[in-house]
């Protein structure tokens, strides 16, 4: 089997890139090591670039519908009161300038959405595990010992990415030492919280708070000794919720402890294989920019896979994908080439 582009990994990132090469004819091949779309709230808040290339791809045609407006971050003291409100100024792409969404439903709409493009084909349970690269094509390997060619591979694959290991690009950066606790409820009812984010500045417990379609995220900062065990159990999840709403009234859909890290790969394309999302970077979820810059890598990349595969463009222009890419992300991350050549 031969396609033009190989997506390993239909996560977010490699499904927008599925469906922004699919639906201009470009044969797509996307697989997956899981079996379906995860099932939990990551990314919560877009901003309204990623929301306006979000809404035109197939199966998005509801998303604003779905989603919550945000028109401003707030800055709360501990006791909650308004200490700083930033406006995220007026909306000038035709859709809300900030938005709340719930990850999964977009992520099953989308999915729907690309199962009617007739070049593209996904295929779940399987990932990549192994490629080679020839002079017109890259010979890759999937988890079933099957084999595609393709003439290039874009390695969607999230943080641990199979791929950016395979073509050793490095992913240089920091893992910061304190864990947070990401609660998602859900509700029926409108909860008794302010619909837009807040960040808690309260020395002993800094927190953050957006709302969701359906519900609702809490971010907690652990706090030294504090284990995962102890921290995700019912009892301390109610306990620590019970000053911002009942409890009794929610249903806790989430609730996990994280680690956050600001890394980037040292190279984005290597030969035939190209990296976005996660693969190519992660960072903090404070300014709610993860899943946005996959989505701006994955834009900034569809359209130059489209003419170098029409012959408009010859290959080496991929190389401008990384070079517009890299310095929003690194402004993010901090992640910087040093004097010597070394990501740091
Ligand atoms: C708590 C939390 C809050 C966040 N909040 C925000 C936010 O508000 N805004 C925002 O923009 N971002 C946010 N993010 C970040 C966002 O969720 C990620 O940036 C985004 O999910 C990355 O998408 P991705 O498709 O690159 O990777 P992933 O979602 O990790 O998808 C990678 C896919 O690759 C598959 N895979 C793995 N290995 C292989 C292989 N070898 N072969 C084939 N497939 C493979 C996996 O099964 C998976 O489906 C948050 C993240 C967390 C954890």
């Amino acid at each position: 089997m031969t396609v033009d582009v190989l997506v390993a990994g239909f996560g977010p990132v490699g499904a927008v890139l599925t469906a922004l090469l699919g639906e201009r004819g470009v044969s797509v091949l996307a697989v997956d090591r899981a079996p379906g779309a995860y099932p939990r709230p990551r990314a919560a808040g877009l901003d309204e670039e990623v929301l306006r290339l979000l809404v035109g791809l197939p199966g998005m045609a509801g998303l604003l519908a779905e989603v919550r407006s945000s028109r401003r971050a707030t800055f709360v003291g501990p006791d909650r009161r308004l200490l700083l409100a930033a406006g995220q100024g007026p909306a000038e792409l035709g859709v809300p300038v900030g938005a709340f969404i719930h990850q999964p439903s977009v992520e099953r709409a989308l999915r729907a959405g690309i199962a009617a493009i007739p070049s593209v084909e996904v295929r779940l349970g399987v990932g990549v595990r192994g490629l080679r690269e020839g002079a017109e094509t890259v010979r890759v390997e999937l988890d079933d010992a099957s084999v595609v060619e393709a003439r290039w591979v874009v390695g969607c694959d999230g943080a641990p990415s199979t791929v950016r290991s395979l073509i050793g690009a490095g992913y240089a950066g920091t893992t910061f030492a304190q864990p947070w606790l990401v609660v998602d409820v859900r509700s029926a009812e409108p909860l008794p919280v302010a619909p837009e984010i807040a960040f808690v500045l309260d020395p002993r417990r800094p927190a953050v708070t957006m709302p969701m379609p359906g519900g609702h995220r809490w971010e907690w900062m652990l706090r030294p000794g504090e284990d995962t065990d102890q921290m995700t159990r019912p009892d301390t999840v109610a306990r620590l919720l019970a000053p911002w709403i009942d409890p009794a009234t929610v249903t806790v859909e989430r609730a996990a402890v994280y680690t956050f890290h600001a890394r980037m790969a040292g190279r984005w394309r290597v030969g035939r294989v190209l990296l976005a999302g996660d693969a190519a970077h992660t960072m903090p979820p404070f300014a709610g920019q993860g899943l946005a810059s996959g989505v701006r890598d994955v834009a900034a990349l569809a359209w130059r896979l489209r003419e170098v595969l029409a012959g408009v463009c010859g290959p080496a222009s991929l190389d401008d994908y990384e070079r517009e890419r890299r310095p929003q992300v690194a402004a993010i991350t901090g992640v910087e080439e040093d004097r010597y050549g070394n990501w740091r």
